[in-house]
């Protein structure tokens, strides 16, 4: 399945390949202060496939926080947290923020708990790469 998503202003656009035929997508609300501020809710899937496209990379934020592993983008002019990016050994990984899928039937979403409060760096990494998406290319980067 092929989901299509974007920022409010289009400055950011991503098409998400869903592997298989599923007809529900899991999520989860991210527990950390900056998502919960934006209300961000997540997918990824280790054989899916992420290609975005950034307009204007001067319009584009990139914000880290903590313990500076993920990476956030934001778009700086609508405001939106599209997906987040964590490089391990040397392979972009991400997650995609389900607010900005569309298009698609929202009913397929589907809530899951999950808690990683006192995950240590090292099990965030490990858990990020079996779960994350592992073929990520965005293109218009400086
Ligand atoms: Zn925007």
């Amino acid at each position: 399945m092929d989901i299509d998503g974007a920022c409010h202003c289009g400055n950011l656009r991503y098409r998400f390949d869903w592997p298989g035929s599923d007809t529900e997508i899991p999520v989860r609300a991210c527990r950390c202060d900056f998502c919960q501020k934006h209300g961000a809710v997540y997918t990824s899937h280790p054989e899916g496939v992420l290609r975005a496209e950034v307009r204007e990379a001067e319009a584009l934020s990139r914000y880290r926080f903590g313990h500076g592993t993920a990476e956030f983008f934001v778009c700086a002019r609508c405001g939106a947290i599209v997906f987040a990016t964590s490089e391990i050994d040397g392979v972009l990984h991400a997650v995609i923020n389900v607010k900005t899928f569309e298009g698609i039937d929202r009913a397929i979403l589907v809530s899951t708990a999950t808690d990683f409060d006192g995950e240590s760096v090292g099990d965030r990494l490990a858990r990020r790469h079996r779960n994350w998406v592992r073929d990520v290319r965005i293109h218009g980067l400086p």
